[in-house]
């Protein structure tokens, strides 16, 4: 899908951005074996559907540094699952095994969105933000009940930035979620602002009696559907980050650590 004269959008999960048919932002996931020469590859972060790119033999290969925990397996799994082990179903997002590498100068500017992960960044392109997971489609966003935010307060924030952006911008893209004008991207932008609003409201009410984070996740994502042991492991992270700053009371009880409201 062509954006404008030099930028090119993929829909997948993520949507791959080429831009001036020579940088290539967040190969990965199914879209992996695209066949793009690309001499640039860009990742917003080190999550492993989208570094797919830095395997490429290409002349610059960039990862925002504070995302370099994201060069080895180890370092995927610790900063996606919590922790790593030799191996564990839990391990559902292991999309790529090797080791990578980065070199070069990213040659465009870089806009640090950091909250999904400590690097997350995103990318200036003909004066279109390419956003990575800073935010999600609202279907996506609704089924997985908690955005996957390492630090849900600075993720708060890098919305804040990107809304501020927004106002002199093209559009933006977001990696996962359908490619929309600037208007349509704007309401996306909104909902998951609001969205995280209620999010919280939603964590403050599950704690009145005391809960733990697992408790709270389980709860919140039953509404939905089926709960997964690696969707449990996943958003616990981001339900910490939010009840360490809500709780106004943590204890330590048989079941684990509980938060009170
Ligand atoms: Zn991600």
């Amino acid at each position: 899908m062509k954006l404008s004269n030099s930028v090119e959008v993929f829909p997948g999960s993520p949507n791959v951005l080429v831009y001036d048919r020579r940088v290539v932002v967040d190969l990965g996931g199914k879209l992996s074996s695209l066949n793009l020469e690309g001499e640039v590859q860009l990742a917003t972060h080190g999550h492993m559907d989208h570094i797919a790119g830095l395997l490429r033999p290409s002349k610059v290969k960039y990862l925002p540094k504070e995302d370099l925990w994201a060069l080895s397996l180890l370092g995927r799994r610790v900063m996606t699952y919590g922790f790593s082990s030799k191996d564990s179903p839990i391990f559902t997002y292991d999309l790529v095994k090797d080791e990578i590498s980065t070199s070069g100068d990213p040659e465009v500017e870089v806009i640090k969105l950091p909250g999904h992960t400590p690097g997350h960044s995103g990318y200036i392109l003909d004066n279109l933000l390419y956003a990575g997971d800073a935010f999600f489609g609202r279907k996506i966003l609704e089924s997985f009940v908690f955005p996957f935010y390492l630090d849900f307060w600075a993720a708060l924030d890098s919305l804040q930035v990107i809304k501020e952006m927004m106002r002199s911008l093209n559009n933006v893209v977001i990696s996962h979620g359908p490619i929309q004008e600037k208007r349509k991207m704007s309401e996306t932008l909104e909902f998951n602002i609001s969205y995280a609003e209620k999010l919280v409201s939603w964590v403050k009410d599950s704690i009145s009696y005391g809960a733990t984070a697992e408790e709270v996740v389980v709860k919140l994502m039953s509404k939905v559907g089926e709960v997964r042991p690696t969707n449990v492991t996943l958003n616990s992270i981001t339900a910490k980050s939010i009840l360490s700053q809500v709780a106004k009371e943590i204890r330590v009880e048989e079941r684990g650590v509980v938060y009170k409201a």
